[in-house]
């Protein structure tokens, strides 16, 4: 092992020594968050929260204490051996930096606020009620527009936000993207509802299965697609599927039955095997470090976006597939691989992100950054967000919410205070296109890849490229090593435009 050592400056030995007790706060809490969504009895949250709270606040202390922080000063001047070991400084970095400029009170009364904008915030969708929650939404909003002030920007206060979920990406990156993307969806989903050769809907989507079936039938799937089950990884339940790393050994999926409509558990498991595969084939080395997670929320999303839609709802991954399909859910049989594909691939302009298409999924993003960004900058009231969301919506997508629970209450992310997240899907979405590029430049058509079920080769690229790195590069330099430029639109329009338009 230590021939083969990756940090060996004192200096950085030392750090990770002194690192040793913060990680492994985050690996308990990180079991502890799993447990929560999949074994817990509910009765034990009020406990389970006052311990992860606790275990975040001692988390925070030694991360902040002076002799660490000195620490890490003295060796982000210092003379480092490789990019691991400027990688770890860069992160620890950004970490003390954010929970420096933000004051104790600022952060306390954040979470104070989130934690009963959540109970509220379901409470108002259930009742479709926006005025519940909206008291609760201005203060969340007023203290992001304060912590933004606090963490420092230099164009957009939405920048400050956007940088803690998508290290070094700005408006000024965003903006042009998104100008380019939306005249561009807005044709291509104007001409595939014309043409009508994918459809708006398909009858297999009413047709209900068994659960234990529908398992089988994804575990079986997991190992095709070579998902270490039950040696370093797991598959189980819970209301919204996630995927949680614990170590580099000990990744775990979820994903959700309920009872019709396969694909929905299906896809979701391949989604989220995107994710795990990532923090699975991250190096050894950088185990129990910082650097052993993903490079941003925006690269981590174009690995699952990338075996889910441009891998799982392939003609060629299908049709690789439709055996197993046929052998654990008898009712498919009647319909044929080519049957699936259309079944996998509905297009229908939809109110809900979490249920859109892939097609129409990115207008949905548009909408929610637009609204961010005019709340953060301070050009648009909490007030008017319901009619500004409904016309949006009916601007981009051409349907229009029937009440809040539809519309503006749908997603969980404000009552949390994750302002700045919803790009990172659309750039992860981007980046999965740009990524696929790539990689046919190097191994090949993938839809000849997937037809003879070459995922080990896919599965080597990706830990090659990208996985094995973990957070030694920031998202924008390591998109750049891969794939030679920054996030562009182009690689998935031209994508996407093949795909249903071709
Ligand atoms: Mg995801």
């Amino acid at each position: 092992m230590s021939s083969n050592e990756v940090f060996v400056t004192p200096i950085i030995k030392e750090i990770l020594r002194k690192y040793r007790v913060i990680w492994a706060i985050g690996h308990a809490s990180a079991l502890m968050g799993w447990d929560l969504e999949v074994c817990m009895p509910p009765a034990g949250v009020k406990e389970r929260s006052a311990a992860s709270a606790e275990l975040g606040v001692l988390s925070q202390k030694l991360l902040l204490d002076p002799e660490f922080v000195s620490l890490v000063e003295k060796a982000a001047e210092a003379e480092l051996a490789n990019d691991y070991e400027r990688g770890l400084v860069r992160v620890l970095k950004r970490e003390i930096d954010r929970m420096r400029k933000i004051p104790p009170e600022v952060l306390h009364e954040l979470i104070k606020t989130t934690g009963e904008a959540q109970v509220v915030w379901r409470e108002a969708k259930q009742r479709s009620d926006f005025g519940m929650f909206r008291p609760y939404l201005e203060k969340i909003v007023e203290l992001e527009r304060r912590i933004a002030e606090y963490l420092g920007y230099e164009e957009h206060p939405y920048d400050a936000l956007l940088d803690f979920y998508e290290e070094g990406v700005r408006v000024k990156d965003l903006d042009p993207v998104f100008q380019q993307l939306e005249p561009e969806l807005r044709k291509i989903i104007e001409k595939v509802l014309s043409e009508g050769r994918f459809p708006q809907w398909h009858p297999l989507e009413d047709l209900p299965y068994r659960k234990e079936d529908l398992k089988e039938l994804n575990l079986a799937t997991l190992e095709l697609l070579g998902y270490p089950l039950g040696e370093r990884a797991r598959l189980d339940e819970s209301t919204h599927p996630f995927t949680q790393s614990i170590g580099v050994n000990d990744v775990r999926i979820t994903t959700r039955y309920e009872g019709k409509d396969f694909r929905r558990s299906y896809l979701a498991v391949i989604h989220e095997f995107g994710h795990a595969l990532y923090e699975l084939q991250i190096d050894e080395r950088l185990a129990m470090t910082p650097l052993a997670t993903g490079a941003s929320l925006g690269i981590h999303e174009s690995q699952s976006r990338f075996w889910e839609n441009i891998i799982g709802r392939s003609r060629a991954f299908v049709t690789a597939v439709y055996p197993l399909i046929e052998k654990h859910l008898p009712f498919v049989s009647g319909y044929g691989p080519d049957e699936v594909f259309l079944y996998f691939n509905v297009v229908r302009p939809s109110l809900i992100r979490v249920e859109a298409d892939e097609v129409t999924y990115n207008m949905h993003i548009i909408l929610r950054y637009r609204l961010e960004k005019a709340l953060i900058e301070g050009s648009m009231d909490v007030s008017d967000l319901p009619s500004a969301w409904n016309d949006l919506m009916d601007k981009l997508l051409g349907v229009r919410p029937r009440n809040d629970a539809e519309g503006v209450l749908q997603d969980i992310h404000w009552s949390m205070g994750s302002i700045g997240y919803f790009p990172t899907y659309t750039l992860g979405t981007l980046a999965a296109a740009q990524i696929a590029g790539a990689a046919e430049k190097e191994l090949g058509s993938l839809e000849e890849l997937v037809r003879e079920k070459g995922f080990g080769r896919l599965r080597e690229w990706l830990r090659e490229k990208i996985h094995r790195w973990g957070a030694t590069y920031p998202p924008k330099e390591l998109l750049r090593r891969v794939v030679g430029s920054e996030y562009s639109a182009e690689p998935f329009i031209g994508y996407i435009r093949g795909k249903y338009l071709a």
